[in-house]
């Protein structure tokens, strides 16, 4: 393992903006990848472990001792399952210590232990001994259906587990010490994300770009973020880093007492960003509505106009049945008892966000195929369930129900998509703009519907033709570009003309520098992560319009 002090990749990305005092300063070392969600934080560093390869099957000379080995692997994992279980509940994790518990529970199946010791005794070594066994449990389970085919990827997980204990590796998955860490991890994807308990602190991961969709769910939750930082997984477990989630940086090897003062320091910054309210205006008073963007209705906070972009997939990432319309409407009703004016955007699956219930087709090409709005090609029933159950949520709340479409790509697409919405009870149906094609027509758009939201995100990575998660391509994606100015400008314009709305909903409109560039453009609104409303609103207080607009002419010139 290289010395901590000296990681792997330090020297050769140590180029970012670098804090030269305070505690920051007393680092060993350093590592440097882009900050993708602000704050900071500092602790043990964990790494998430991949699961392991299985090497090519071994000559066994004593088949017994292999199958009690496999016995033996299956023992441990139950035993790190029931005590992380017992962790969880020491915490107040009452529901994370039942999942666990179920997964000792599994894992402990004498028919399970039974199949792997039977497949050693006939000459198996142990870790392909328990492959086969877990892997033909898997098949029975997923033959099943319904909940229990919903368990296979369960079983996965403890298959990797088991060999990697065979195989003396780390134990893949996440880790689960008992107390506060980093996260470290070569990547983690939107449903990991998601599924972080509160004893992360932070993450940084080796790969991913600044608008993946692990980037916005680590923002919505406000946990500090970096991706793309090369040589992270080299460090070893345990070694105390800080993480700055705003410039990317990592401090390699801080003290007990630094680690201390950095927490305390971070704790007074979210103090002071909590106390700060009113709404979104230039210095002379021109208003610009700042939303939120959530998940759930755990990520509303006080402070802001509205929701301007509720990302209801992100309700339903590790699911393998549909929700129902009752569960959906449950989910929305929520949402809509807490805040006011609420922006529903449809599923949008697809890509870096694969909806398993779905059952969509692999794609060669996914970021240009099915994806957002376009599943309703294939699966038409699932947008007028969820209109439906958007329409019943709003009903019941007394609330005028805003729904917004996804990926919408063209006028028709449009129409046909507010049809629909309308004829279900939807009050207002929008567009967002992701694709340079409905920007191009966004006067045509507004004919068809009541507002836009511009997904800057996706707009970039469609005009720029660059992978949003591609963490080497960042540069192509910022959103100062002047050919995407351009299409925002587009869009806010041809709002002016039809008196209609149009909002920023991608993540350049939690970025405090190019907030008052976006409200020059002519946007009525910006929506964002709840912890960058604070530094949005200073920055929009500190221009007056007219500053506003010089900056946007500037950054187009
Ligand atoms: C976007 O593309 O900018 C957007 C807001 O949608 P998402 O990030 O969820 O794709
Ligand atoms: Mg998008």
């Amino acid at each position: 393992m290289p010395d901590p002090a000296t990681p792997p990749g330090a020297a050769a990305r140590d180029g970012g903006v670098r804090p030269d005092s305070g505690p920051w300063a007393d680092a060993a070392g350093r590592l440097t990848g882009l900050g993708v969600s602000r704050g900071r934080a500092a602790g043990p560093l964990l790494r998430m472990a991949p699961p392991p390869v299985l090497p090519a099957p071994r000559q066994v000379a004593d088949p017994a001792a292999e199958a009690v080995t496999a016995a033996k692997a299956l023992e441990a994992v139950t035993a790190d399952l029931n005590r992380r279980a017992a962790a969880a509940l020491d915490a107040g994790g009452a529901e994370a210590a039942e999942i666990l518990e179920a997964l000792a529970m599994m894992a402990d199946d004498p028919m399970l232990r039974e199949e792997a010791e039977r497949q050693a005794r006939e000459g198996m070594d142990a870790a392909h001994a328990l492959d086969a066994a877990f892997t033909r449990h898997r098949d029975e389970l997923a033959a099943l259906g319904g909940y229990l085919a919903e368990r296979a990827a369960d079983l996965d997980d403890l298959k990797h587990r088991a060999v990697a204990f065979v195989l003396d590796l780390p134990m893949p998955g996440l880790p689960s010490p008992g107390h506060p860490y980093v996260l470290a991890a070569e990547d983690l994807s939107p449903a990991d994300t998601a599924g972080l308990g509160p004893d992360v602190l932070a993450l940084v991961t080796e790969r991913g770009g600044p608008t993946s969709h692990t980037a916005i769910l680590a923002r919505g939750r406000g946990l500090p973020a970096v991706v793309a930082c090369a040589g992270v997984m080299a460090v070893p477990d345990g070694t105390v880093v800080g993480v700055d989630g705003g410039t990317g940086e990592i401090a390699v090897g801080l003290t007990e007492e630094v680690a201390a003062e950095v927490r305390q320091a971070e704790r007074a910054e979210r103090a002071r960003l909590a106390a700060s309210t009113g709404p979104g205006r230039t210095a002379d008073g021109h208003p610009v509505k700042l939303l939120l963007n959530i998940g759930s209705a755990k990520d509303l906070r006080p402070g802001a106009e509205g929701v301007g972009l509720f990302r209801t997939e992100f309700l339903f990432l590790d699911r393998t049945r549909a929700p129902s319309f009752e569960e959906q409407v449950s989910a929305y009703t929520e949402v809509f008892e807490q805040a006011e004016s609420v922006i529903v955007r449809t599923l949008d699956a697809g890509t870096d966000k694969p909806l398993p219930f779905l059952g969509l087709p692999e794609e060669a090409n996914p970021a240009l195929g099915v994806r957002g709005l376009r599943v309703d090609r294939l699966l038409p029933r699932v947008l007028d369930t969820q209109l439906d159950a958007i329409a019943a949520a709003a009903r019941a709340t007394g609330r005028e129900a805003w729904v917004m479409a996804p990926m919408v790509t063209t006028v028709e697409e449009a129409a046909a998509f507010a049809r629909r919405a309308r004829a279900m009870g939807i009050a207002k149906v929008g567009a967002m703009v992701e694709v340079p094609a409905a920007a191009l027509r966004a006067g045509q758009l507004l004919r068809e519907v009541d507002f836009l939201s511009i997904g800057t995100n996706d707009l970039a990575q469609y005009t720029f033709a660059a992978d949003r998660q591609h963490s080497a391509l960042a540069d192509l994606l910022d959103p100062r570009q002047p050919a995407l100015l351009e299409l925002i400008a587009l869009c806010a314009e041809a709002g002016r003309q039809a008196g209609k709305p149009v909002g920023v909903c991608g993540e350049a409109a939690g970025d405090p520098q190019l907030a008052p560039l976006l409200a020059g453009l002519g946007v009525t609104s910006l929506s964002m992560a709840p912890i960058c409303v604070p530094a949005v609103r200073d920055a929009l207080a500190a221009l007056t319009l007219e500053e506003c607009r010089q900056r946007a002419r500037a950054a187009l010139a």
